[in-house]
C-alpha cells in the first residue's frame, strides 16, 4: 500500500475544462511534484493524460484542448508520501478511470484510508480487480459496486465506508460530485464560474480566473455540480472534526482560503503567539523561505525586531519537505538555500521556521548561518515538535526519521548547533486557528493522541 498526499480540481459547465483544470494544478503544484494527470468527459467518452513529472513536464506536448476536449473534467497532482516509491508504473497516477454498471466514471482522491487493507480484501472478495498499489483506487470498486440510485449517494457511500482523510471528486456521466469526510481532514473548495464550478483542493487555484467568491466543502457533505444546477447535501455530521492543523502551518499556500480561514492570517497568528511564548533577544529575524515568511515578519513586529531576508531561496528547487528521499533531501537544502553574508556577519539572528520534522533543513541552515558570521543563532519554531507520523498523508512515516521523537528536548539545540531553541505549544497553534478547545483541528503528529479513536462515530444521513 501507498500513501500519497496530493492537490485535486476540477470543473464543469466551463468550455476547455481540461485546460481549465490544468491551469488549477499549476496553482496547486505545491501540493504534488511527482505526477499529474487529467480526465476529461466529451461525447460519451473519458479521456485521460497523466505521466511523472510537474503540470509543464507531463503536459508539455500534449494539446489540452483538442487532446482532452469538454466541458467536464478532474485533475491531479500528486506527492507520494510512503510506500512503493520505486514503483513508477502509469496505473499508479490519478484520476482513476473505468466504466461500471452505472456508465463512466473518473476519481481524484486527496486523502488516506486507514482501513484500507481490509476494505481491500472485502472488496477483491467481491469481485472487484485493482490496478494499481494506491489506497485512493478504493474508491473505483466502492462507487461502481454501489447498488445506491444516484451518483452522490455512491460517493457518500464510498466515502462512509472508509476510514481515515478523504476529499474526493467523482466525474460520471450524470456530473461532477464532490465530497469531504465526516471528519474533514483535507481541505475542499468550490466556486461558480462563468457558467459551470470550479472545485479544487485550496483556492489559490482560483484566483488564476478572478473568481470573486469560494466556499469550503463542509466536513460530512457532498456537492453535485451537473450542467444545468448544483446541489449540496449533508450525507454525515459529527460534532467533532479534524481538519488538518499541518495544511495551515505547512502545506497550504498561504494566500489560500481553507478550512474557511485564511491561511496569511493564520501564519500571522502563529508568529504572534510564538514571539508571546518564545520571544529571542536578537538584532535580525530571519525566515526559512518561504512557508515560514509570514510567521517571522509576524514573530518580528510582535518583538520589534528588525525583519530581513538573510536566507534566500532558489526557486528552481522544489520543496525540500516533499521530497521524497531522505537523500534527494539533503541535496536539496544545500542547493535551495543560501545566506546574505552581508545582512548577517556579526549580528544575533533568530531564525524562524514553521515546524520540525526530520531537522535536516534545520541543521543545515544553523551552520550556513554561522558559516556566515553570525554571533548567535536562535532557532524558533511555529509550531509544537513533530514526534508523531502521520497516518493521514503527510510524509513522516516513520517515528525514527522524526528527530523530535529520538532527541531529548534538552538535547536538540546542542544537536541543531543553536544557541537556544523554542517552540509554539499546542494551545497556541490551536489559538491561532480559532479553535482554543480543539475541537475542530487534528494535532495527532505533535501529540501521538489518535485523532478519532473515542469520538462518537459520525451519523449518517444516508437513506
Ligand atoms: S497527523 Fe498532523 S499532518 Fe496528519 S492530518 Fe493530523 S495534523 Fe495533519
Amino acid at each position: 500500500m501507498e500513501y500519497v498526499m496530493c492537490g485535486i480540481a476540477g470543473a464543469i459547465g466551463v468550455p476547455d475544462a481540461a485546460y481549465t483544470v490544468s491551469l488549477m494544478l499549476k496553482a496547486l503544484q505545491h501540493r504534488g511534484q511527482e505526477a499529474a494527470g487529467i480526465v476529461s468527459s466529451h461525447d460519451g467518452q473519458f479521456l485521460r493524460r497523466r505521466g511523472w513529472g510537474l503540470v509543464d513536464e507531463v503536459f508539455a506536448h500534449v494539446n489540452i484542448k483538442q487532446e482532452l476536449p469538454g466541458q467536464s473534467a478532474i485533475g491531479h497532482v500528486r506527492y507520494q508520501t510512503a510506500g512503493k516509491s520505486d514503483q513508477k508504473s502509469l496505473q499508479e497516477i490519478q484520476p482513476f478511470r473505468g466504466q461500471s454498471q452505472h456508465g463512466h466514471l473518473a476519481i481524484a482522491v486527496n486523502g488516506n484510508l486507514t482501513n484500507y487493507q481490509p476494505l481491500r480484501d472485502a472488496l477483491l472478495q467481491k469481485g472487484a480487480t485493482l490496478q494499481s498499489h494506491s489506497d485512493s483506487e478504493l474508491f473505483m470498486p466502492l462507487v461502481s459496486l454501489s447498488r445506491r440510485p444516484s451518483s452522490w449517494e455512491r460517493l457518500a457511500e464510498a466515502v462512509l465506508l472508509t476510514e481515515g482523510a478523504s476529499s474526493v471528486l467523482l466525474l460520471d456521466d450524470q456530473g461532477l460530485h464532490a465530497a469531504v469526510d465526516p471528519f474533514g481532514f483535507r481541505p475542499l473548495v468550490w466556486a461558480s464560474y462563468q457558467d459551470g464550478w470550479l472545485f479544487a483542493s485550496e483556492t489559490s487555484a482560483f484566483d488564476i480566473f478572478s473568481v470573486a467568491k469560494s466556499a469550503a466543502i463542509k466536513p460530512g457533505h457532498v456537492v453535485t455540480a451537473t450542467k444545468d444546477l448544483v446541489e449540496e447535501r449533508c450525507f454525515a455530521w459529527s460534532k467533532t472534526t479534524r481538519q488538518c492543523s499541518f495544511c495551515h502551518v505547512y502545506f497550504n499556500r498561504p494566500d489560500s482560503v481553507v478550512f474557511g480561514q485564511s491561511s496569511y492570517l493564520v501564519r500571522e497568528r502563529l508568529g504572534r503567539n510564538l514571539a508571546a511564548e518564545a520571544p529571542a533577544a536578537a538584532d535580525l529575524v530571519l525566515a526559512v523561505p518561504d512557508s515560514s515568511n509570514v510567521m517571522a515578519l509576524a514573530y518580528a513586529q510582535a518583538l520589534g525586531v528588525p525583519f530581513s531576508f538573510g536566507l534566500i531561496r532558489s526557486h528552481y528547487m522544489g520543496r525540500t519537505f516533499i521530497t521524497p528521499k531522505q537523500e534527494a533531501r539533503e541535496l536539496g537544502v544545500r542547493l535551495k538555500l543560501n545566506a546574505v553574508r552581508a545582512l548577517i556577519a556579526g549580528k544575533r539572528v533568530v531564525v524562524v521556521d514553521d515546524s520540525l520534522v526530520r531537522g535536516t533543513t534545520a541543521r543545515r541552515i544553523s551552520q550556513m548561518l554561522r558559516d556566515a558570521g553570525a554571533t548567535e543563532v536562535h532557532m524558533r519554531l511555529a509550531s509544537p515538535p513533530v514526534t508523531h507520523p502521520c497516518r493521514w498523508g503527510i510524509d513522516t512515516p516513520k517515528r525514527q526519521q522524526l528527530l523530535a521523537a529520538r532527541v531529548d528536548s534538552a538535547d536538540m539545540a546542542r544537536h541543531l548547533g543553536v544557541d537556544s531553541l523554542g517552540y509554539l505549544s499546542r494551545a497556541g497553534l490551536l489559538a491561532a486557528m480559532n479553535d482554543p478547545n480543539g475541537e475542530q483541528h487534528c494535532t495527532s503528529c505533535f501529540t501521538g493522541i489518535h485523532p478519532t479513536e473515542g469520538l462518537p462515530k459520525p451519523t449518517s444521513f444516508l437513506p
